[in-house]
């Protein structure tokens, strides 16, 4: 019996002193912002340990993958996701549906996620979001790592809340409204109440919003005492606040108030260019999203209700010139796609959209890595160096020369696990 003890224990030790080497064609440098040949990454245990020139020779104990034939760069953070819903016809969802049926639902979408290289997501509205973070760090189902808002925070007749459109007595009932605040006490409760939830953000929408049945889809709908005091409180609760705008006013009273980032910023004029190059806040453009929802809008008749028709078409086609002229200007760029809005998976268009309207490939893959990191106030992912936790992925092809690459991805590891690629 000790000696089965000793066995198993002295086995254990040889598993943890195992090394993982991958052997890399090509590895991107998301901070030099270059490409170099022939390297080896070190991994033990979730962690990086080591980068060398050349293909470092393995011992008897440890692991190599070939990865000689592709383009391997850190895991991709997607910055605005939705990981428990997926576009879809039937507006009766919210009316049918508990949480266990939204629940399940998301555990695909997790999947997809992650097996399309993004180890890491931000997601900034969703229902049963912090359960499913949670269930995938305890490596129950497979997605990515979740950093999340929990429930979106809005004010009354805005684009978060749920009631809109809806007959005069569902809009009070009281489930459908835990997400709309006015006044700032109700702010600050609310953020409060997400930090005690579990929430790792707060997510706030500043302007009227495409999908929702309200009509005006662009203008300001919290006022900048509100935001602030969003701003405030989260941070007391080591919270960063991402803002939903639209509109030049909702952006610039946002910004100005300090959230993080600024989501869509479709209407952004030259003013609030300037306000977020000196605040220092991310522009996350989900350019896909609203390409998106503007094919749906004049190609799939009845999809949307008239009134989201509308909106999808003005708003959905402006996203893209308004991250070609924060990016020109010199605002900080952070990846996001909006995934939900669209098929959960093709994340990887965001990078084709964002390089059309002039990125170039590098510093597409640094705004969904070590750029999203930032966002996100993270220093052990975004980049592949020592110390930081292994998360890798790899592509077939070369980025650089057809950014249509970010679309092969063949290999996945996540915190020195491989969920794809073997
Ligand atoms: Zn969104």
């Amino acid at each position: 019996m000790r000696k089965l003890l000793l066995l198993t224990l002295l086995f254990a030790q040889t598993a943890i002193a195992q090394k993982t080497i991958l052997h890399c064609g090509h590895l991107v440098d998301v901070k030099a912002l270059k490409v170099e040949n022939e390297m080896s990454v070190i991994i033990e245990g979730n962690k990086i340990t080591g980068i060398e020139k050349g293909y470092v020779a393995a011992s008897a104990n440890d692991k190599v993958i070939d990865l000689t034939s592709k383009t391997v760069m850190p895991g991709l953070i997607d910055c605005h996701v939705h990981m428990d819903h997926q576009t879809s016809s039937n507006r009766m969802k919210p009316f049918t549906e508990n949480d266990a049926d939204i629940a399940f639902e998301s555990l695909q979408y997790a999947k997809i996620t992650l097996l399309s290289g993004f180890t890491t997501v931000r997601d900034v509205g969703g229902q049963i979001t912090i359960s499913l973070r949670n269930a995938i760090n305890k490596g129950l189902v497979v997605g990515p790592r979740i950093f999340t808002a929990g429930k979106i925070l809005s004010s009354t007749g805005g684009h978060g809340d749920a009631t809109n459109g809806l007959r005069n007595d569902l809009m009070h009932i009281p489930e459908l409204n835990s997400d709309v605040v006015n006044g700032v006490d109700e702010c600050r409760k609310a953020v409060r109440q997400r930090y005690k939830e579990g929430a790792d953000l707060i997510k706030i929408t500043a302007t009227g919003g495409v999908l929702s049945l309200e009509k005006d889809g662009s203008g300001a709908q919290f006022s900048e005492e509100e935001i602030r005091t969003i701003v405030e409180t989260a941070k007391d609760y080591g919270m960063k606040v991402a803002a939903h705008a639209h509109g030049a006013e909702g952006i610039k009273r946002a910004v100005r108030a300090g959230v993080a980032s600024i989501e869509h910023g479709t209407y952004v004029d030259d003013e609030a260019i300037e306000l977020m190059k000196k605040m220092g806040t991310y522009h996350v453009p989900t350019i896909i999203a609203g390409k998106s929802v503007a094919d749906s809008a004049r190609n799939k008749p009845g999809y949307f209700p008239e009134i989201i028709a509308q909106k999808a078409i003005a708003v959905g086609s402006a996203i893209q010139n308004a991250f070609a002229k924060t990016y020109k200007a010199g605002v900080k760029i952070a990846f996001g796609t909006d995934a939900g809005v669209y098929a959960h998976g093709k994340n990887w268009l965001e990078f084709v959209y964002m390089n059309e309207a002039g990125m170039p490939p590098l510093e597409c893959i640094k705004a969904a890595t070590v750029s999203a990191a930032d966002l996100l106030g993270n220093d052990m992912i975004g980049s592949i160096e020592r110390g930081k936790l292994a998360d890798v992925v790899a592509v077939d092809g070369d980025p650089v020369k057809d950014i249509k690459a970010m679309g092969n991805v063949s290999f996945v590891m996540k915190e020195g696990v491989v969920y794809k690629g073997l």
